[in-house]
């Protein structure tokens, strides 16, 4: 997969890739055309749609963020920072409030590591940091 079209690392990282990463993670989540399973599989890049984590169900946004028992403890400390009542997928990914606090929950997953980096900081770059579903392994 070729990636000429992409600036290099470093102007990536200092003129939009910072700003953007979040940004384009929660839209991605929102439109659910994010690098999960479900999609990944629907689009073809992927042979399965089952969840990596735990092999029980089809990884959708909402198994990832509510549902998956891979990780039931950041979403305990998700739960805990927004209220229980307001774990919902509406308000998680509508609210511009919660969104820094989903980035965390999925910081803390790890689930994005390799297409997004640390989507919590924001100050930190590195060369690694992909938004490009291209970067996905599957
Ligand atoms: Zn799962």
């Amino acid at each position: 997969m070729a990636h000429d079209c992409i600036p290099g690392p470093a102007t990536r990282a200092t003129i939009y890739l910072q700003p953007r990463r979040q940004s384009s993670l929660s839209t991605q989540l929102r439109t659910k055309t994010v690098a999960l399973q479900r999609y990944l599989h629907l689009i073809k890049w992927a042979d399965t749609s089952l969840c990596p984590a735990c092999g029980q169900q089809d990884e959708t946004v909402y198994h990832f963020i509510l549902e998956c028992p891979a990780y039931e403890e950041p979403r305990r400390r998700l739960g805990q920072a927004v209220g229980r009542a307001k774990m919902t997928m509406d308000h998680l990914l509508a609210k511009k409030n919660t969104f820094p606090k989903l980035s965390k929950f999925i910081h803390e997953t790890k689930r994005f590591e390799d297409a997004f980096g640390d989507v919590r900081d924001a100050g930190r770059a590195d060369g690694q940091n992909r938004e490009n579903m291209a970067a996905v392994k599957t």
